[in-house]
């Protein structure tokens, strides 16, 4: 036998797939309403948000392009270490454009906060945020998300990208991970 975890064993679902994709539509839509329909840089953060990101950009009309961004900060655990670490550069400068940084899960808030002003060194034309998932009640500092899908409780999630260890990503929603 195996001692890989099974999904089934410690996860009940939280968010349905098609609760997901239906408010990836809507996300999609209030995106273009604000931000126009230029071309918009879509940066999505690894490996977290990778199947945020491609259905995302599929809601998203008009030009789009797609860039990524690899940073560590959990090393495996279900606490966050607090350190952000760029493992991955994005591939083109972005100087002029119109960015969306496309993050899995806003918990402290360090990442989002650290990529943030990392992009805008880059000097971006602009630079808006958007999340899958937002658990205001752990914020460590004072950041936004311009756009939000789902706000939830303090409670470790995986699914949809999200891993515990690196397993559990490819589940299709999201579910919360009990030990
Ligand atoms: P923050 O810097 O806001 O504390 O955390 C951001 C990153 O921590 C997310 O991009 C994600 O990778 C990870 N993270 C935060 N909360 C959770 C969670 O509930 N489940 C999983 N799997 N990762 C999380």
């Amino acid at each position: 036998m195996s001692d890989q975890p099974h999904p089934q064993d410690r996860t009940r679902v939280l968010i349905p797939a098609e609760r997901i994709q239906a408010r990836i539509v809507e996300l999609a839509r209030e995106i273009r309403a604000d931000l126009g329909d230029g071309p918009l840089t879509c940066i999505g953060v690894l490996k977290g948000s990778f199947i945020f990101m491609a259905d995302l950009v599929r809601a998203l009309d008009g030009p789009v392009r797609c860039e990524f961004l690899g940073v560590s900060s959990y090393h495996g655990g279900t606490r966050s270490t607090g350190v952000v670490r760029i493992t991955e550069d994005l591939s083109h400068p972005i100087e002029g454009h119109h960015c969306l940084l496309v993050e899995d899960i806003v918990d402290t808030g360090l990442t989002l906060d650290y990529l943030r002003h990392f992009l805008e060194g880059r000097k971006p034309a602009s630079v808006h945020t958007v999340c899958l998932l937002d658990k205001p009640g752990r914020r460590e500092v004072e950041v936004a998300p311009d756009y939000v899908g789902f706000t939830i409780p303090d409670e470790f999630v995986v699914g949809y990208g999200l891993d515990l260890g690196e397993f559990y990503r490819n589940l299709p929603y999201i579910a919360v991970y009990s030990p």
